[in-house]
């Protein structure tokens, strides 16, 4: 039982209505890191609220509570809970997407002045959805990241009641709107919501398996199922010395200064290859087993395109499966600011008084934050111990969240490999990311379900950056993927 011919058939004739109906998301600006655009995030959610509505979906919106932010106190925007179909003999797929957007440019806040925007990189609008006739694309903040995705899941919706055709499945939706900014860190309120909406006669009773559309192609050309996403460990090394900031002409030499004990400490956590120096790191990484080996080996990516998207010939090997493997299955340790250290132009002789060295490390399976956490910790102790230094150490760890993996052999993925297989015509790569979707291991974990990540967008589509684009053929296509993979989940016997 594949997808009904006179699904994908409305998907291509209504191909424009539906790039309308993303026109009209992107021109909510419901950018959730400002205050004062937080009105237009609820806004976003009463616009899902009735597009779900006039489909049949039962919807409520939960509030989430408030939150502090840009010195307010505001509300949270509410999840959005949506369900339709209740047949038992039927599987439940439980659907995940975020409403709200990144800023137009991350690097500043927002500012009301299109003129503002424009300079700040952007060529067109933002929240205008630009529709590029001759490169196809379609241009506008939250195109791809993810209203398109989540827009997706409400056109199949309307071809199958629009045409009379019953759902293959069960439909649970739970959409947020507050998931930028928070994307390293968890998603307030959210993770709580679905916790408690666990267990017989909640909301996610009876969901057999969840699909989350929020993340890329790995490149430009090749569809791809997503099945595992980095953990991440985040510390500060405060050092500190003196009671206020010296001048070396007067005390270079004759006291011990913060920053070159923090410099030292820092060139000792990772080497230029990318090797963690962090005793006992490596050895809590799970085996490469060959099946995974193979699965680097068959991506369809290239060092050309590490370049390309770097921006420069940089990668640190000749070998691309080495290159992903660092990417997607091992840890890496980035050193990101040194918090105090003079950074001005100039030549001033300051001995800054105390400085933060500021570094993050990525965690895949078997990395526990706890772990990783410890073994930083008395590690770097022990080379400031070393120092014979007088100043004063401490680490502090600001974040933690584990890693994820699914099992890319389970029927969900199945299902979503053979629906990409009729609409896109090839077998789709089998990547994991680099980064972290906290959310992606919360429901994971309070579901004990199988959780798959089915990308709608391309690797190019710059989501946190300017000129974010959506291509048409991506929203077309990934539309019909995400019905057609209901029509295959619907075929699974397994439980
Ligand atoms: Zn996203």
């Amino acid at each position: 039982m594949a997808a009904p011919a006179q699904f994908t058939e409305y998907i291509d004739k209504n191909a424009d209505k539906f790039i309308d109906r993303l026109a009209k998301a992107v021109a909510i600006p419901s950018v959730s890191g400002d205050a004062s655009y937080r009105k237009h995030v609820f806004e976003m959610a009463d616009f899902l609220k009735s597009e779900l509505e006039a489909l049949g979906v039962k919807v409520k919106l939960v509030p989430l509570g408030k939150q502090v932010l840009d010195g307010q106190e505001i509300d949270l925007p509410p999840a959005i809970l949506g369900e339709i179909g209740n047949d038992k003999s039927k599987k439940t797929v439980g659907l995940y997407a975020h409403y709200d957007v990144q800023p137009p440019s991350s690097h500043s806040k927002l500012i009301d002045k299109p003129q503002a925007l424009l300079s700040d990189g952007w060529d067109t609008d933002p929240f205008v959805l630009k529709v590029d006739e001759k490169t196809g694309r379609l241009i506008g903040r939250g195109s791809s990241d993810d209203k398109g995705p989540l827009l997706g899941w409400i056109n199949v919706l309307e071809a199958h009641v629009k045409q009379g055709i019953e759902l293959p499945v069960n439909l649970k939706f739970c959409l947020e709107g507050k998931f930028h900014r928070m994307e390293e860190s968890g998603s307030e309120g959210l993770d709580d919501l679905i916790n408690s909406e666990v267990g017989p006669g909640k909301f996610f009773d009876g969901v057999d398996c969840v699909c989350i559309s929020d993340n890329y192609w790995l490149n430009t050309r090749t569809p791809c199922l997503t099945y595992g996403l980095r953990g991440i460990c985040y510390y500060k090394i405060n050092v500190s010395g003196p009671a206020k900031d010296l001048h070396s002409g007067v005390f270079g030499r004759m006291v011990h200064e913060p920053m070159t004990d923090l410099i030292h400490i820092m060139s000792k956590l990772v080497t230029p290859q990318g090797d963690i120096l962090v005793p006992g790191i490596n050895e809590l990484v799970a085996p490469l087993t060959e099946e995974e080996r193979k699965r680097y080996e068959s991506l369809d990516y290239s060092i050309d395109d590490v370049h390309s998207s770097a921006g420069a010939e940089i990668a640190v090997s000749s070998s691309i499966s080495e290159v992903l493997m660092n990417r997607m299955r091992y840890p890496s340790l980035s050193l990101h600011g040194i918090e105090g250290a003079f950074y001005a132009a100039g030549a001033k002789t300051v001995i800054p008084a105390r400085v933060a060295g500021k570094f993050s490390i990525r965690l895949v399976p078997d990395m526990l934050p706890v772990d990783v956490d410890r073994l930083v910790t008395e590690y770097i102790k022990s080379i400031f111990n070393q120092l014979n230094s007088k100043n004063k150490l401490e680490v502090e760890s600001l974040h933690g969240g584990k890693p994820w993996v699914a099992d890319p052999n389970h029927w969900n993925y199945v299902a979503a490999a053979k629906a990409t297989e009729t609409v896109y015509g090839r077998k789709p790569d089998l990547t994991r990311e680099g980064g972290s979707i906290p959310v992606t291991l919360t429901f994971a974990e309070a579901l004990g379900v199988n959780v798959l990540l089915l990308p709608m967008g391309r690797g190019d589509d710059g989501a946190h950056s300017t000129n974010e684009k959506l291509d048409r053929s991506n929203y077309i296509e990934g539309t019909k993927l995400l019905g057609t993979y209901l029509w295959e989940v619907s075929k699974v016997t397994e439980k």
